[in-house]
């Protein structure tokens, strides 16, 4: 089928059977849901932009797979050059969005489960290799997005799975058929997964020898029986479902999370990608953690620049944009939002070949890349904030701005430069309350904290990769230490 189009996409999402309850209800529709929809839009961006001759080459590839030209969300990275058009491609997309657009925790899903289940099979003589690809090659052939499903709810975290009050915790093979596994839990915070075809599921942590039951990664689509999503709010949510569009910031597009339920879901054998062999499920949480917290010096950025745009915008409307510390504060987050995208970037060009043949980040840089993604957009909305002004959180409601009585002294009031209308003052403010506190920030600023692990998931891997051993012997050579 190839590419498909914006339209075909969402066309697409309406055949599927999702069972997604939200504000205690079940949803009848799903695609055109005031609070879903803006965060398909951002997913429907991916196929929009790969449509457009001139964002080809950063969203579209050739796979090797099948020599044919897919979305580059479904690509498997052949090279260094690949990981870094990854990372620009975020960024594009963050621009382009200002909101988390979702369709990347699949494609993190996919190349660390091509590397991983090549060195498992190697191993244990399993065909868990072939099974990933029969499935990618669908998933680029029909162009699909898929969700990758990693954090369980984890229950006590002093406890292992197995020794969990409550087995479910962490997602389990509760079932093993002739023709396949039946599995029950839970992955909560799931980016996208009412906007996706299919799940990939991958454990969550390391596993121990007793861990068996929970060591378990397979795909199936999201309307499988058995599955259902429970919606995430996000602050200010419900303002979608108002009239008019200023305080919803960003009208058009959003991000979305949903806690979703597998009750006894059946897997076919030939969908199963890990089943009991523990000693892999490290492997392959730390490289889909990897290559996530690369993703993230690409979307955060993108991100970042529209609201560093926000920013000298509303400091224009002011008429403050001529002070020199509002200069200087751009300048700042300028600095803050580029440091990031070098991080993606170089943990991108210092990549190497995985034993399967697709590319791998360099790992403690991409740690390093989110362990600054958890600091640096908070000072960016910090200084956001204070180069916006109060008026971002104690302004009346467009409802009130349109009102023939409040209006016009809103109108008279809460007017800036004169030279700018009170509404477009109005419709900056709100997009930046809408970035560092509404719906979008969930996307921005939360998950820049939590999302692909939380800082001290990135402290251990860099403690781990940081060879001290090795700098303390060079500072003992050049000191002439004698032991
Ligand atoms: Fe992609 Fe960023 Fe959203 Fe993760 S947080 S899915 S990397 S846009
Ligand atoms: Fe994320």
């Amino acid at each position: 089928m190839g590419l498909m189009t914006k339209e075909q996409y969402i066309e697409s999402l309406r055949k599927l059977n999702l069972k997604v309850y939200m504000f205690g209800e079940l949803v009848e529709n799903v695609v055109d849901h005031p609070i879903i929809r803006p965060s398909l839009n951002s997913v429907a961006m991916t196929y929009e932009l790969a449509q457009n001759p001139e964002f080809e080459d950063l969203m579209t590839a050739t796979s090797d797979l099948t020599g044919e030209k897919v979305n580059r969300f479904t690509h498997l990275h052949q090279n260094t050059g690949d990981l870094i058009k990854k990372v620009k491609m975020q960024r594009l997309l963050g621009q382009k969005t200002a909101s988390c657009f979702q369709r990347c925790v699949g494609m993190d899903a996919f190349n660390s489960l091509f590397s991983t289940t090549y060195e498992l099979d190697k191993e244990h003589g399993t065909s868990y290799h072939e099974n990933f690809k029969k499935f990618l090659t669908y998933v680029q052939n029909n162009d699909l997005t898929v969700d990758g499903a990693m954090t369980d709810p984890k229950g006590d975290r002093g406890l292992s799975p197995s020794k969990q009050e409550d087995p479910d915790m962490y997602l389990r093979v509760v079932e093993r058929r002739a023709d396949g596994i039946v599995v029950r839990g839970a992955k909560a915070h799931q980016t996208g997964m009412t906007n996706s075809h299919e799940i990939i599921v991958m454990p969550t942590i390391a596993m121990t020898e007793n861990d068996k039951d929970w060591a378990v990664s397979f795909a199936v689509p999201t309307d499988a029986e058995g599955v259902f999503h429970i919606y995430g709010r996000q602050s200010c949510d419900t303002r979608k479902l108002e009239d008019g569009m200023i305080d919803r910031g960003n009208s058009e597009f959003g991000g979305q999370e949903t806690l979703t339920v597998f009750e006894n879901v059946f897997v076919p054998n030939d969908r199963i990608f890990l089943n009991g062999e523990t000693e892999f499920a490290g492997m392959l949480v730390e490289r889909f953690a990897g290559y996530h917290r690369q993703s993230y010096g690409g979307c955060k950025v993108g991100v970042g620049d529209v609201l560093i745009g926000a920013a000298a915008v509303a400091s224009e409307y002011n008429g403050a944009h001529k002070a020199t510390h509002i200069k200087d504060k751009l300048i700042e987050m300028t600095h803050l939002n580029e440091t990031l995208f070098a991080c993606g970037i170089a943990c991108s060009a210092e990549g190497h070949v995985t034993k399967a043949g697709n590319y791998e980040i360099d790992n403690l840089l991409a740690n390093v890349c989110k362990q600054n993604v958890t600091r640096f957009p908070y000072e960016i909305c910090r200084l956001a904030e204070d180069i916006a002004g109060g008026l971002m959180v104690t302004m009346p409601s467009e409802q009130d701005f349109r009102n023939p009585k409040t209006g016009p002294y809103i109108d008279k009031y809460l007017k800036g430069v004169a030279a700018v209308s009170t509404e477009n003052r109005m419709k900056i403010l709100r997009l930046i309350e809408n970035m560092t506190l509404g719906t979008a920030a969930v996307g921005y600023r939360t998950e820049s904290m939590h999302g692909a692990g939380s800082p001290q998931a990135q402290r251990i891997m860099i403690a781990r990769q940081g060879n001290l051993a090795y700098k303390k012997k060079l500072a003992k050579t050049i000191a002439k230490v004698n032991e």
